[in-house]
């Protein structure tokens, strides 16, 4: 057998250090070149660009979620990119309980649901689910698109159940899913189809696997007897996926 001696090793380590140089002189001239409008960098790949939701996501994508973050109005440009009439409303509320950088959700790509206020920034991530997680698992498992997200809502002045911290409901940082309606009418609901293993049951499940990417908390029926009936996601401290 051969082996890997010192001097295929530095040859490999200097080739090696060369590519990365090239790569980091190229970044640094072509970025600020690209900032200045000399030429096109692909947003989905601009660490400093707002996130293009329809773009299949890749490693900057939340990146790019968390600068939206900090920028409500950019946020709901790339919403309105999106295809989604979403408006940053004035900061309103009081005490523990005020929404910042809210927008009315009414639709994500494909899929309406009943208007709703919640933070720009979950109205972003919930698109991003239905349109790259939802729909595909819906037309692969379910053989037709949702049209409709069914939810108990995201804005709660209160505090979490049996607690005496405020739930992130109470600034609009969450989101509460209790079901779906197919293009064909059919309702998949968390109550009636979470349990066994059939297709709304596996879809269920795909459902959530993929809020966990999105979000930084994700409880299931999984979780406890207070979320038999919905997914409860939201963009706190906290990090679970259950
Ligand atoms: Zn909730």
């Amino acid at each position: 057998m051969r082996q890997t001696g010192p001097l295929t090793r530095s040859v490999t380590l200097r080739v090696l250090g060369r590519v990365l140089l090239a790569v980091l002189v190229f970044a640094a001239l072509a970025y600020p070149a690209s900032r200045m409008g000399v030429f096109e960098w692909p947003r989905a790949y601009d660490p400093l660009a707002l996130p293009d939701l329809d773009a299949r996501p890749n490693f900057l994508t939340d990146w790019q979620l968390r600068l939206a973050e900090v920028d409500p109005e950019g946020c709901a440009v790339a919403l309105r990119r999106a295809g989604v009439d979403a408006h940053i409303r004035p900061d309103h509320g009081a005490g523990a309980c005020v929404i910042s950088g809210g927008v009315n959700l009414a639709r994500l790509s494909r899929a309406g649901m009943r208007p709703e206020e919640t933070r720009c920034v979950v109205a972003a991530r919930l698109y991003l689910w239905e349109r790259h997680v939802l729909q595909p698992a819906a037309i692969r498992i379910m053989g037709e698109p949702v049209s409709e997200i069914l939810h108990f809502g995201s804005y709660s002045c209160r505090t979490i159940r049996g607690r005496s911290s405020m739930s992130q409901h109470s600034t609009a940082n969450a989101f509460d899913i209790s079901g779906f309606r197919l293009a064909s009418g059919k309702t998949i609901s968390l109550k009636a189809d979470w349990a066994g293993n059939d297709a709304a049951a596996r879809f269920l499940r795909a459902a959530r696997d993929g809020l966990c990417d999105w979000f930084n908390v994700t409880l299931s029926p999984d979780y406890n007897a207070d979320h038999a009936d919905h997914f409860h996601v939201d963009m706190g401290w906290y990090r679970t996926c259950r």
